[in-house]
This record gives structure tokens, C-alpha cells and sequence, in this order.
């Protein structure tokens, strides 16, 4: 028969689809998504949540409550949209609806909606079965660059937590559980001397050589890396445009990702080294601004296998012919490469496993399976705020196909998807996996004991404070 939390939930998908459809709307991007956050609370508050706001100080934060004592399961939401990435919705081409516009090129209208969604219908089967417990939504600002969860963590807002659950849009329809690259960056500044050149280059101090140098040690850092530790960086003040005035002001932005936090805040010092450097060899002076970045991910394997078991149970979206006729021709705009792409991820992430995947999905429009579940040691070539909330609590996401099939990620193609009737789809099978999961831990003490033993084996003689604060 089917779950309740199924049959709830099919009978809100105009309601929650008008919820994400706004939030998409308005496209507010990180810290600044006050109507998207209003909106979710309103709902939350109408559907009989209590709420309370601000939560670690952050104005777009909030978290929504059901339900008394223990276990408290958690469903996290994002609903912040990327700067420059504002497109009408359904179409096959760019078209910014305001140019240099923000627009929800990572999806996460249907995050913050799919999530709310699967609280709701837990909240209704508590309710429904008298069951005991609580179940919270948790409103996470700014996961662009702006890291609300890892800022919500700090303040101890998952304290109490049991498990938490959540998902991304994506195109194809998995669980997480490959690990995800920490992060840490900063903005390089060096200020040297203006003067005109040549006539007074002996007087004159470039910042621009002073970027360039850090450039050249930068480079041959790289040399002396862990395996899949990253450098990315871009100039974002050259210091001018006429080559006759020697440059003052320079700036330069570095991104340093690698497996571990604790690689990376390594990383970043020997960096930090490099500018002092080239500020040395420049005759400038070098200041920098660190940003703290984000850790790579606990894992938790047995609530991964415990969510994968209701993914099988709800089963990859189903897709009509008009899907998949959109989805065919809006794959003609994405890069030549980009199903290569896609094959060259699996087969980094899943091995041998990858060779039996790769013909079940070759040419297709929208990934119509759901991928077995491997717990996959190695690391994603991204990064999240969902991992430092790993350290507090056990996390495991879920992933729905949304796209149609090799979208890559923050560009406006995903931006028109986010429209489309398969992104909505989608959502609502990520709403019904996680809303089934969010019941079993509540009514399966066992399954939970397993979920919290498994988390303190592996956080036992870990501090997020020591390893991941710097
Ligand atoms: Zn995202």
C-alpha cells in the first residue's frame, strides 16, 4: 500500500511547485534571500510549525519545528540564487530576463521547496500516528559562497540533531556518498608605487608584477601538492589599463581545494608564503583577507544505505514524451564534451562499476535510473557547507535528476530547467525519499542507533574546532 507521506505529498505538488516557482522569481542571492525565507516560514507557520528566526545571528536563517523530544531529524533547505545568471524560463538559448541579473543556476528554488516538503509530510504523519518526536526545517542561507550551514553548525544549531537530511537537484538520481573537497581561499592584495613608465620606472613599484610573481610560485606550489589538491585563481583588480602608468593596486582571488581540511589550511599557508614572496621581489606590500572555506564531509554509510533503500522504494522520476522532447533540445546548447564529462565522473568516482552505467545512460535525455549504491571513498570535484555540518550530525543527500542529462552545474541552463515541469518532477521524488527516510528514523530505533554509532565511531577524537577552524 502506499505510504501516506507518498499520497501527502503527491497532493501538494501544485502547492509546493507554486512555492519553488516564487522562490525562482524572486532569485535572491546569498545573505540577501529575505522573500524567499519569508515565504518558507509563512508556509511552515501555516502548516503548523513553529518558527523561530535569525538563527546564528544570519537574517535569512531560520528553523521551523514540529513535535517534542527525541529523535529530532532535521531536513536542510537552500533557496539562495548565483549572481549573473538570470534567464527566462523553458527556452533552449540564453536570455538573461535582466542582464547581469542573478538567477537560480544551482537549483535550489526546488532545494528549499523539496525540502519543506518532506517536513511537512513527516509533520503530518507525526500528527496522523501520534508518533513521537520532532522534525525541523532548517532555512540555510547563502550555501554560494556565503556558507550558512557551516555558520549555523558553529553556533551549535545542530546540537541536538539526530540526523539530517537533504538533497541536490542534479541530473541523475543518486546518493552522495562520494566525499566532497574542502575549501579555503583568499583575496590577495599588493600595493606598490604608481609612476609613469618609463620615464620614472626606477622610482615606480608594480602590483601587477607582484600578482604575476605570485603567479609564477603559485604554479610551481602546484608541483609539490597532495594528490587532488587545487589551485584556481583569478585577477580581480589588474591594477589598470594604460601600459604607460605602472600599476599600484593589485588584487588577485585564490581558491585551494584538497581532501581534507587540514591539507588545505596547510596549503594556504605555503601560499600565504608565496605573496610574501612576490611581494618581496616586487618591492610592494602584500595584504590578504583569508576566507574560511568549507571541510570535506563524514560520511555516514548506514544512513546512506538507509536512504538508498527509500530511494528504491520511491524510484527514479518517471518522464513524459514533452520532458523529454525539451530535454532533446536543450541538449544541443550544452557543451561539445559534455556527456564525455559526465562518463569521465562516473568512471573516477565508481570504478569498474562506471563501465555497467555508462551504456544504460549513452544518449539519453533526462538519467532515468537510479545508480546503484557504492560507498565511494574518493572525492567529488566540489564543495558544500553541507560537509561541515557532517561534524556536528549525521548528513546523507540525496540526489534527483532535475536536468536534462550533462547539464554542468551553475549556468543558464540550469537556470531555464529550473522551470521546467521535469525539474519539479524531480523535486517531488526527493521530497518523497527523504520524507520516507525522515519517518523511518523516527519509528526505527534500531536503524537510528546504527546512524548515531556509526557517527560517533567516526568523529571520535575529532574536533571541528582543531581541524577545521583556521
Ligand atoms: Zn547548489
Amino acid at each position: 500500500m502506499e505510504h501516506d507521506a507518498i499520497r501527502n505529498l503527491e497532493g501538494r505538488r501544485e502547492m509546493l511547485r507554486g512555492i519553488a516557482s516564487q522562490i525562482w522569481g524572486f532569485a535572491e542571492i546569498k545573505n540577501q534571500e529575505y522573500r524567499s525565507a519569508a515565504l518558507l516560514k509563512q508556509t511552515l507557520r501555516d502548516e503548523g510549525f513553529s518558527v523561530t528566526e535569525n538563527t546564528a545571528g544570519l537574517e535569512t536563517a531560520f528553523i521551523g519545528e514540529y513535535g517534542a523530544g527525541k529523535p529530532v531529524i532535521a531536513f536542510l533547505g537552500e533557496y539562495d540564487a548565483l549572481p549573473g545568471l538570470s534567464q527566462e524560463p523553458c527556452l533552449t538559448y540564453k536570455k538573461p530576463v535582466v542582464e547581469g541579473g542573478s538567477g537560480h543556476g544551482c537549483c535550489h528554488h526546488v532545494l528549499g521547496t523539496g525540502a519543506l516538503g518532506a517536513a511537512i509530510a513527516v509533520k503530518e504523519h507525526l500528527e496522523r500516528t501520534g508518533g513521537a518526536g520532532t522534525v525541523r526545517y532548517y532555512g540555510c542561507p547563502a550555501e554560494e559562497g556565503g556558507r550558512g550551514k557551516q555558520v549555523m553548525a558553529m553556533a551549535g544549531a545542530f546540537q541536538d540533531v539526530d540526523a539530517a537530511i537533504t538533497w541536490h537537484s542534479t541530473d541523475d538520481n543518486n546518493i552522495w556518498s562520494m566525499n566532497f573537497l574542502a575549501t579555503k581561499g583568499g583575496v590577495f592584495h599588493f600595493k606598490g608605487i604608481t609612476a609613469a613608465a618609463p620615464g620614472q620606472s626606477v622610482i615606480g613599484r608594480s602590483a601587477l608584477e607582484a600578482v604575476e610573481l605570485m603567479s609564477v610560485g603559485a604554479n610551481y606550489l602546484r608541483a609539490h601538492l597532495e594528490p587532488d589538491c587545487f589551485i584556481n585563481y583569478a585577477v580581480v583588480n589588474a591594477g589598470g589599463v594604460a601600459p604607460n602608468v605602472i600599476p599600484a593596486d593589485a588584487s588577485v582571488s585564490y581558491l585551494l581545494r584538497a581532501k581534507t581540511r587540514k591539507t588545505v589550511i596547510q596549503t594556504f599557508r605555503r601560499l600565504v608564503e608565496v605573496a610574501q614572496g612576490a611581494a618581496l621581489m616586487s618591492g610592494t606590500q602584500m595584504t590578504y583577507e583569508a576566507e574560511f572555506g568549507t571541510s570535506e564531509l563524514i560520511p555516514n554509510r548506514a544512513l546512506e544505505r538507509l536512504v538508498y533503500e527509500k530511494f528504491k522504494e520511491v524510484g527514479p522520476t518517471p518522464y513524459t514524451e514533452k520532458d523529454l522532447a525539451y530535454a532533446r533540445e536543450l541538449r544541443k546548447s550544452l557543451p561539445p564534451g559534455a556527456e564525455e564529462m559526465t562518463f569521465q565522473a562516473l568512471r573516477m568516482l565508481y570504478g569498474d562499476v562506471a563501465e555497467e552505467l555508462i551504456p544504460q545512460i549513452r544518449g539519453k535525455e533526462i538519467n532515468d535510473i537510479l545508480y546503484p549504491y557504492l560507498p565511494i571513498e574518493k572525492s567529488k570535484y566540489g564543495s558544500t557547507d553541507v560537509c561541515d555540518v557532517s561534524w556536528f550530525t549525521p548528513v546523507v543527500q540525496v540526489t534527483a535528476a532535475c536536468y536534462a542529462k550533462d547539464t554542468p552545474g551553475h549556468c543558464w541552463q540550469v537556470t531555464t530547467q529550473g522551470q521546467a515541469d521535469f525539474c519539479y518532477s524531480g523535486m517531488m521524488t526527493a521530497a518523497k525519499v527523504m520524507a520516507l527516510s525522515g519517518i523511518e528514523l523516527l519509528e526505527n530505533p534500531e536503524a537510528l542507533r546504527q546512524v548515531r554509532e556509526e557517527f560517533e565511531q567516526r568523529t571520535s577524537g575529532r574536533s571541528y574546532a582543531e581541524e577545521c577552524c583556521e
